[in-house]
């Protein structure tokens, strides 16, 4: 599977629109929760494949994932990003599991190019592909045959940085890109319960509706800066790596798109499993 190196973002939305009579992409968000996720059969994993064979197959996959944080912002620039399996504690077949989706380094170098501010820097060797971005994409699309790179979460810039780049982003979905930020709204690790079918804390269903309302409102100044202004926010949000990827959503989405709510689920009581697209047509 050799594909036809570009040399910009039009280039390649030419070579889209050749393929298919859909023109835009959309942004979409995905809940990921425990890396569990990634080999269990569920009613979240049947969403996800699902919605695979939904969607217009794009030329690539841009995730920003919550679990590459770095100083600066980086883009993965791989032929052959490697399968990261960043946690510990889980059963061996999740250590077994290989997502061997190719990259793009000319679109990821072309993304670098067109998007001088915020700068994006290229990665070469320091990542690859983690559970943030397989536990999602193998159930999205199992074949691995449509090009990944991985967008990182510059943790210490503010939420305006993450909003301000998303919008950046947005251009990519007229080339041919799907956007996915791969994190969760609720996501609080230290409350989480194993039992089966456990309720949801109230503060994590407070939380999650709060959300689902600010972005029925279209309420992105909310999102942006009053999401700690709660104690449900707080309690959901006790670190801000899984928060930060919604904002790249909110920031490629415009007024015209349409917001499906795609899933919802609060999985181990703590863990909104919420999945929301913009421009889903
Ligand atoms: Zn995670």
């Amino acid at each position: 599977m050799s594909a036809l190196k570009i040399n910009s973002l039009n280039e390649l939305g030419e070579l889209f629109s050749k393929k298919h009579q859909a023109k835009v992409l959309p942004a979409l968000f995905l809940g990921h929760g425990s890396p569990m996720n990634a080999i269990d059969d569920n009613r979240f994993t049947r969403f996800l494949n699902a919605l695979g064979k939904d969607m217009t197959r794009p030329e690539a996959i841009l995730v920003i994932s919550a679990h590459w944080m770095t100083e600066g912002t980086w883009i993965t620039h791989m032929e052959r990003p490697k399968t990261i399996h960043d946690f510990y504690g889980f059963p061996q077949p999740l250590f077994d599991v290989q997502y061997p989706a190719p990259g793009r380094p000319d679109i990821a170098e072309a993304i670098q190019k067109e998007i001088v501010n915020p700068q994006i820097q290229l990665d070469h060797e320091a990542w690859g592909l983690d559970h943030g971005t397989w536990s999602v994409l193998r159930h999205l699309y199992p074949e691995a045959d449509i090009p990944v790179m991985q967008l990182s979460v510059y943790m210490t810039q503010p939420p305006e940085y993450h909003m301000k780049l998303g919008q950046e982003l947005a251009k990519l979905r007229e080339k041919g890109v799907l956007i996915v930020a791969s994190g969760n709204i609720v996501h609080n690790l230290r409350r989480i319960r194993w039992e089966h079918n456990v309720a949801p804390y109230d503060w994590a269903i407070e939380f999650d509706e709060w959300i689902k309302q600010k972005l029925l409102a279209r309420d992105f100044k909310a999102l942006q800066n009053d999401f700690l202004n709660t104690e449900a926010g707080k309690l959901s949000n006790p670190s801000l790596d899984h928060y930060y990827p919604l904002l790249y959503i909110l920031g490629a989405s415009n007024n015209k798109d349409e917001l499906r709510f795609e899933y919802e689920e609060i999985q181990n009581a703590s863990v909104s499993m919420r999945c929301f697209s913009f421009g889903r047509v």
